[in-house]
């Protein structure tokens, strides 16, 4: 991206995946790219509309099992964020946007239903919900601190060869199987709700360098230190 040009965020179904705070990570895109004197458009994609190919970043967020099925469907007839992808867009999606990314995902009765088939994993239902706080160390290879969030989720995701784990958990559940979502390209997938992006600026300055296509000023951090360290301190301590 030429840095007079705009970003431009979409922000995939608030009418049926934006629980917990995800809608927050949209607002610390745009906020984390404007500190930097980088002018953004957002636009918010309702489920019946069709969803632009011409986005920087791509958000999805968490929901219910028949929101996210329905999701899962009109994205597949939609193609929009297929062709995005196909262009080298960035996305980050978030539980289940992050399990619908997959090649399938588990149905309120633990049915398979098909994914989009972006990432090279498959989530099944696990038999007990995995609810709380999580922390993980991101692989070594995107240079970013400690992951922290929180997580409500019966999925078990397993991991495919053409994607690598987001991170290794410390605390929680995340794919079930100790580590936590999964990057491949400029994707993101995590289990992580929270806003995760509030938790970790890390993670969304990640994202906009790799939609800017260069490397951005550091950001007076101290409040979002704050956040994290309160919260790390509350979840180790227990
Ligand atoms: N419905 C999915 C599950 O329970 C996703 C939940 C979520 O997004 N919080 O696994």
């Amino acid at each position: 991206m030429p840095s007079d040009s705009i970003l431009r965020l979409v922000w995939i179904y608030p009418d049926l995946l934006s629980t917990y705070g995800d809608q927050g990570n949209v607002l610390v895109l745009e906020q984390r790219a404007q500190r930097r004197g980088i002018p953004v458009e957002t636009y918010h994609v309702r489920s019946a509309d069709p969803v632009p190919e011409g986005g920087d970043i791509y958000l999805i967020g968490g929901g219910e099992d028949r929101p996210q099925i329905l999701a899962a469907e009109r994205l597949r007839r939609d193609g929009g964020l297929h062709r995005a992808v196909a262009r080298g867009a960035c996305l980050l999606a978030v539980c289940a946007g992050y399990q619908i990314m997959g090649t399938t995902f588990g149905g309120e009765e633990g049915q398979p239903v098909d994914g989009l088939g972006l990432f090279d994993i498959s989530s099944g239902r696990g038999t007990a919900r995995a609810v709380g706080e999580l922390v993980g160390e991101a692989d070594s290879g995107l240079g970013i601190p400690t992951l922290t969030g929180f997580e409500n989720h019966m999925g078990v995701t397993r991991l495919g060869p053409g994607v690598r784990p987001l991170a290794t958990t410390t605390v929680g559940t995340g794919n079930g199987n100790g580590t936590e979502g999964c990057h491949v390209g400029k994707m993101i997938g995590t289990y992580l709700h929270g806003p995760a992006l509030a938790r970790n600026p890390g993670l969304a300055d990640l994202l906009l360098t790799w939609a800017v296509g260069f490397q951005l000023p550091p950001l007076d951090d101290t409040w979002f230190e704050q956040l994290r360290q309160e919260r790390l301190g509350a979840v180790l301590s227990r």
